[in-house]
């Protein structure tokens, strides 16, 4: 009998020793954070060209523009919590077979869901960077306090010396990822990667699938095509919490 969709996905779970999920913005939607290029991402909801948020250009030219609109955004990630999603990868490491999540997500949740080797490629907001000096900060009170306020923080007002800007350790377009030879080697130990939600779009993330080994199986998760969906074995798309929820793992 030849396996298909659904029934595929689980006999391919069944069979592998080391899976390794790759997860993108569309993990958390159900967890109300919006994601940037999906139907309803702040890229199309915003009244500005949304690359800009993140570009690190027009961070420096106008870190003001950042401050003034990252609010909404970051406090729907504070508050969010795991999504059946999250939980189903914490699963499948609880049963041996997850290794590691690479997530191109700056939310937090793959943690707090509980798996235990995270590679988040493009940072997150739990340190601050000063864009003149040494100086860095862990997220704090007096942080969130501004980011709340829309004002721009500096060095000088948590004890630095040059007053320059405070960024967060997010990944920008126009900035290296972070950790990518790690996120590298754990796709070629892979015998299955399980992308969830992301449009495979954003490089060099995006290109990770194209590192697997020849004999290793490539599912994708995700609610519209991506550009990559004739690599893989099974593509679902569906929303992520229906698909993981069938599979009776949760
Ligand atoms: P993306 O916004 O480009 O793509 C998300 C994809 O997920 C879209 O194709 C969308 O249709 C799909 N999707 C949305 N909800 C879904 C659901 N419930 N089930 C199935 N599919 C769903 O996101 P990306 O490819 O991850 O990359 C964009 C960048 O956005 C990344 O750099 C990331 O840092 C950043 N980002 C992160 C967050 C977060 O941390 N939660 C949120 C928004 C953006």
């Amino acid at each position: 009998m030849i396996l298909k969709g659904m029934d595929l996905f689980m006999d391919l779970i069944s069979k592998s020793e080391y899976i390794v999920a790759l997860s993108g913005a569309g993990i958390s939607t159900n967890a109300g954070i919006p994601d940037f290029r999906g139907p309803n991402g702040i890229y199309r909801t915003e009244n500005f060209p949304g690359e800009d948020l993140f570009d690190i250009q027009i961070f420096r030219d106008r870190p003001e523009f950042f401050y003034e609109h990252i609010g909404d955004f970051f406090f729907s990630m504070r508050k969010a919590e795991p999504t059946k999603g999250h939980l189903f990868l914490s699963k499948l490491e609880g049963l041996g077979k997850m290794k590691s999540v690479v997530t191109q997500n700056i939310d937090g949740l793959h943690d707090k869901a509980g798996n235990s080797y995270v590679i988040p490629v493009h940072g997150d907001f739990e340190e601050f960077h000063c864009q003149g000096c040494k100086f860095k900060t862990e997220l704090n009170e007096k942080l969130l306090e501004m980011i709340k306020n829309k004002q721009v923080p500096h060095c000088s007002d948590f004890g630095g010396e040059c007053g320059g800007v405070l960024k967060p350790r997010v990944v920008f377009y126009g900035e290296p990822v972070y950790a990518f030879e790690k996120a590298l080697t754990e796709v070629q130990k892979a015998d299955l990667l399980i992308v969830l939600g992301s449009s495979l779009t954003v490089y060099p993330v995006a290109s990770l699938p194209t590192y697997l080994r020849d004999d290793a199986k490539f599912v994708i998760i995700n609610n519209e095509s991506t550009p990559m969906d004739h690599l893989a074995q099974v593509v679902l798309h569906e929303d992520i919490d229906s698909v993981v929820e069938k599979t009776g793992l949760l």
